[in-house]
């Protein structure tokens, strides 16, 4: 069981709808922790370990990385770095239906039990429109955009300095393609969440702002 006020959610989304935008507010403003597989894998990878060496092997390639290695070998020793006594936001760490029970141990494992799990919904349209003036840092993986979340300075990364690139990923073909593939993998996960009576759609075509104000009153803050 989580401790009293200590919160643990499950924010997840196709990519666009602005997740991370209102888990950093989480952050910023509420003293939430972020926890995402992603940045396990780079932080871990950069710090030499043979566990993130094998599962940059696998996405360097674009495939899953294992569920064993995720959530056995990864995950376990990264959580033991974030506070168990803060409120934690999982960003996406579920993104195929396989790996619900490999979560729902390392979370009783860790003392916790999810939540809530808030999924933000958006159309083809909204999608192609955001991301395909999307900018990347290849160096450390913040993403901008022009009008949600603009560089200080154009085309330079706010937080390391280097230059902002376009990714393959981000071109409008692509976008269909992922979030066709998104919405496929996603129905059996957010049935599963459904049936335990911790789903909560988000509509993410509102602004920023908005969907903040809703995140907030569905989080009691
Ligand atoms: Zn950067």
């Amino acid at each position: 069981m989580n401790q009293v006020g200590v919160k643990t959610i499950l924010f997840h989304g196709p990519s666009g709808c602005g997740k991370d935008t209102q888990v950093e507010f989480l952050v910023d403003d509420y003293g939430f922790l972020n926890i995402g597989t992603g940045d396990m894998i780079r932080k871990l990878f950069e710090e030499g370990d043979k566990d993130a060496i094998e599962a940059m092997g696998y996405t360097s390639q674009g495939k899953f990385v294992p569920n064993e290695i995720i959530y056995n070998k990864m995950f376990p020793k990264w959580l033991d770095r974030f506070d168990s006594s803060k409120s934690w936001a999982l960003v996406s760490v579920v993104r195929e239906v396989g790996q619900i029970g490999f979560l729902d141990a390392l979370l009783e494992e860790k003392g916790r039990k999810l939540d809530l799990f808030i999924h933000f919904t958006l159309s083809t349209e909204t999608a192609v429109e955001r991301v395909s003036v999307r900018k990347y840092c290849p160096s450390c993986g913040m993403t901008f955009h022009p009008k949600f979340k603009p560089e200080s300075v154009e085309g330079i990364c706010d937080k390391c300095g280097t230059e902002l690139i376009q990714r393959d990923d981000d071109k409008p073909e692509k976008i269909k393609e992922r979030l066709r593939e998104y919405n496929r993998t996603i129905k059996p996960i957010l049935k599963e969440y459904q049936k335990r009576g911790i789903l909560i759609e988000v509509d993410a075509s509102p602004s920023i702002q908005d969907i903040h104000k809703e995140i907030i009153k569905i989080l009691g803050l």
